[in-house]
């Protein structure tokens, strides 16, 4: 914010609590006192004295100065604040000049000043259009991948329509064999120095609309904007270990920028397929592998399908119970984190299976398994 708008909207004489005409000492002495009252040192976590404090160094920064209070009561007799009260453009004092005809303002000095700020405030905000270097906008897309591509990372291509630079004229907006030709106007800066006696501002060049160059031959393509709308192919590597719903951004896939300014980022959303079999806590997989119910009693080596397609073996001990978890080390996802790189576990749950049918040798050894079991129990207990 310029010191000249700063001045037109604040009363530093009321932040000071004093009247227009106190003597130097006065404002000392009143600046003094609230500075000390509203120090953040006596009022901490209070932001309202925070900003009290500000605006009171602010204005004492100001009214402190013997030059600096001249130029702002100045300023101030000028603004519709300060009581000048319209209906009297043609000339204030100390050397201001303002026309209203010039910015076709009809309304007085209130709407002629707030033209000016306006303008003013969007340019240095830097959005106004087609003024100084533009980033270009994020592109956002969906992509799914299955289960095993997420946990591995994969190299995929994007297809989207979206913005991108023209290919016609390669971006620049002219016909092909043309070529944008420096503004006469403003000399390539994108702006003009609109001087009005005191201010010294600037505002978006009009001839090139702030883009500093001019298009005689207008690329028919995309008609001098340098910019299409095609489809287009992203090539891009999604990392291992990525998860559903996550969003990956690639820098500088996004919109073209414009006047040298970047492009912006493409936004993938990932999209996880569910797998069949495996699943996922984290950087562990999980798989249910059944287990016969001898197996599960006597213990011993099961096969486990990995994620991969292969198998590794699994000792359980004899007891193993239905729905009991272990683990078979680094069969997981491997990833590289900011940390280096860490590989989860696949985590192995036992469904012991009950037979649905047994042949005359099974029903007789469960038979005797029952058999032995009632006698055992009934030894054992009392
Ligand atoms: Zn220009
Ligand atoms: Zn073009």
């Amino acid at each position: 914010m310029s010191a000249q708008r700063e001045w037109f909207e604040k009363d530093y004489y009321e932040a000071l609590g004093v009247s227009k005409d106190s003597s130097d000492k006065e404002i000392k002495k009143a600046y003094r006192k609230l500075a000390s009252d509203l120090h953040p040192d006596k009022n901490p976590g209070n932001t309202l004295a925070e900003e009290k404090f500000k605006d009171v160094s602010a204005a004492y920064d100001v009214l402190g100065d013997d030059e600096k209070r001249k130029e702002y009561d100045e300023v101030r007799a000028m603004s519709p604040a300060g009581g000048f009260g319209g209906g009297h453009p043609g000339g204030g004092p100390g050397g201001f000049s303002f026309n209203v005809g010039d910015v076709g303002g009809s309304g007085g000095l209130g709407d002629l000043l707030g033209n000016m700020f306006g303008a003013g405030a969007r340019r240095g905000g830097g959005s106004a259009a087609g003024v100084g270097p533009r980033r270009g906008a994020d592109i956002e897309a969906q992509l799914t991948v299955d289960f095993a591509d997420a946990v591995t990372g994969l190299e995929t291509s994007l297809h989207l329509t979206a913005d991108a630079q023209c290919s016609t004229c390669s971006g620049s907006g002219a016909r092909p064999g043309t070529s944008p030709q420096v503004c006469q106007n403003c000399g390539g800066r994108g702006v003009v120095d609109d001087n009005q006696g005191f201010f010294a501002m600037t505002a978006p060049c009009t001839v090139c609309q702030g883009n500093g160059v001019t298009i005689d031959n207008p690329c028919g393509t995309c008609r001098g904007s340098g910019i299409e709308r095609r489809p287009r192919e992203v090539k891009t590597r999604i990392p291992a270990g990525v998860r559903n719903g996550q969003t990956i951004r690639l820098k500088g896939r996004g919109s073209p920028g414009r006047n040298g300014g970047p492009n912006g980022d493409l936004l993938v959303e990932l999209a996880v397929r569910p797998h069949p079999r495996f699943g996922r806590n984290g950087d562990d997989l999980t798989v249910r592998v059944p287990v016969s119910f001898a197996d599960a009693a006597l213990g011993g080596d099961i096969d486990v399908p990995t994620l991969d397609g292969g198998e590794v073996t699994l000792r359980i001990k004899p007891g193993t119970q239905s729905g009991s978890r272990h683990r078979v080390r680094d069969k997981g996802i491997s990833r590289t984190t900011k940390n280096g790189r860490t590989t989860g576990n696949l985590i192995v749950t036992v469904d012991v299976i009950v037979p649905t049918e047994l042949n005359d040798a099974q029903r007789a050894a469960v038979e005797a398994f029952a058999a032995a079991t009632t006698v055992e129990g009934g030894q054992e207990s009392p």
